[in-house]
């Protein structure tokens, strides 16, 4: 059996795979198992942020593999503390759980929200109201959360208390707050498995408000589009808002798994012995990863973030066949007049690997391509796109 067979004997069929076998990489640069290099625009969804293979990043997470690999959250380590301190001094939140998926960061911020809403408004306020076409994650909880039914429909029943909105829409916000008590509201500022869509910024400040005077949490999933991703260290942080919980995994680790929920002033103290745990949450390999990563997500290179996203879009908005370019940063969603799927497959044989995000292409590279790589890379895009 060669390896395509054997993956399709032995691994679950839940993955429609690309016809592709990577063996190594470097950067933005990827190898298949013939020799063929590939420039890399998804980062494995999102999740090598500084590339394959970085050097900083390698060597903290080989002198922490090679120093202490795991210990269990029942003793202290160094890296797991210290990742702490930076994301608190640099969102304003004040406490962090470590988990290991973005799923998981999730389901904590809602065991937080539900365990808040109990002590604060009682034991029906319970419900979280998420956006229509919104992805939280793949967990039956999680699942309940995602606003899109059709991830749903074989693995009734879910767990209850959810509602899905319009984020347009406040009024029908305001008729769910009215019909049952609402624990929190749950967004991604922008949609990163629904379309790379992204919420008007008055349409986020208005969720703020709305939830802050009716003392609703607000519960901001930052899975996709944290760490650097969006432009900002934090994509709420475009728009001047506080949230109450924030969750992120993906990029955070720099390629290896590590969640976080961030808890911020209301419910900094909710959680108490035993609440809640995890026995891999704060792996001290992972953290010492993410402390590389989250030390060189500067202001310098959150700036290179921004213009190398401004540049792509330009790019694209001159080529023939592109109807609309949406996202910020370096999370971009491209609407084709080709089938995006087709688009992805084409830039694939030319040798650049890009996403689909429904029907949309998406590009997510490495928040330090290099500008000759990126530059390669969209030229051939394009061309494809314009065929
Ligand atoms: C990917 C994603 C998740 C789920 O993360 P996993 O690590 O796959 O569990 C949750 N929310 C958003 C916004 C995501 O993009």
């Amino acid at each position: 059996m060669n390896l395509q067979e054997m993956d399709q004997a032995y691994i679950a069929s839940t993955y429609r795979r690309f016809p592709l076998h990577l063996v190594r990489g470097k950067g933005s640069l990827l190898e298949d198992d013939a020799g063929h290099e590939l420039i890399d625009l998804g980062t494995g969804i999102a999740v090598n942020s500084m590339g394959i293979a970085d050097d900083l990043w390698c060597q903290a997470v080989i002198d922490q593999l090679t120093t202490l690999q795991h210990t269990s959250n029942l003793y202290y380590t160094d890296p797991c503390v210290r990742l702490a301190q930076m994301l608190c001094e640099r969102t304003g939140m004040k406490k962090v759980f470590f988990s290991n998926s973005g799923a998981e960061a999730n389901e904590c911020a809602i065991k937080a929200a539900r365990k808040w809403a109990a002590e604060t408004h009682g034991p029906d306020c319970y419900t979280i109201a998420t956006l229509n076409q919104s992805f939280h994650g793949r967990t039956l909880t999680t699942l309940a959360a995602t606003g899109q039914s059709h991830y749903h429909e074989l693995f009734q029943p879910l767990t209850p208390g959810f509602v899905s909105f319009d984020a347009q829409d406040l009024g029908q916000l305001e008729a769910l707050a009215h019909q049952s008590s609402l624990a929190a509201v749950m967004i991604e500022c922008i949609q990163g498995e629904g379309g790379v869509i992204a919420l008007a910024p008055d349409t986020v400040r208005n969720l703020a408000a709305f939830c802050k005077a009716r003392n609703i949490l607000l519960i901001v999933d930052e899975v996709q589009t944290g760490n650097g991703r969006t432009g900002k260290l934090y994509s709420y942080m475009h728009f001047g808002i506080q949230p109450d919980l924030v969750t992120t995994a993906k990029g955070l680790g720099g390629g290896l798994p590590l969640g976080a929920t961030l808890l911020g002033e209301k419910v900094q103290n909710v959680f108490t012995y035993g609440d809640h745990g995890s026995t891999f949450g704060g792996n001290p390999v992972c953290c010492a990863g993410a402390v590389s990563v989250l030390s060189r997500i500067d202001d310098t290179l959150l700036n290179e973030v921004e213009q190398k996203g401004l540049w792509i879009r330009e790019k694209l908005l001159a080529t023939e066949g592109v109807e609309e370019v949406t996202g910020l940063g370096l999370m971009i969603g491209i609407r084709t007049r080709r089938n995006a799927a087709d688009v992805v497959n084409e830039a694939m044989q030319r040798g650049v690997l890009c996403l689909t995000a429904k029907d949309r292409v998406r590009l997510l590279p490495a928040l330090n391509i290099p500008m000759s790589v990126l530059q390669k890379a969209i030229d051939i895009l394009c061309e494809v796109i314009a065929s």
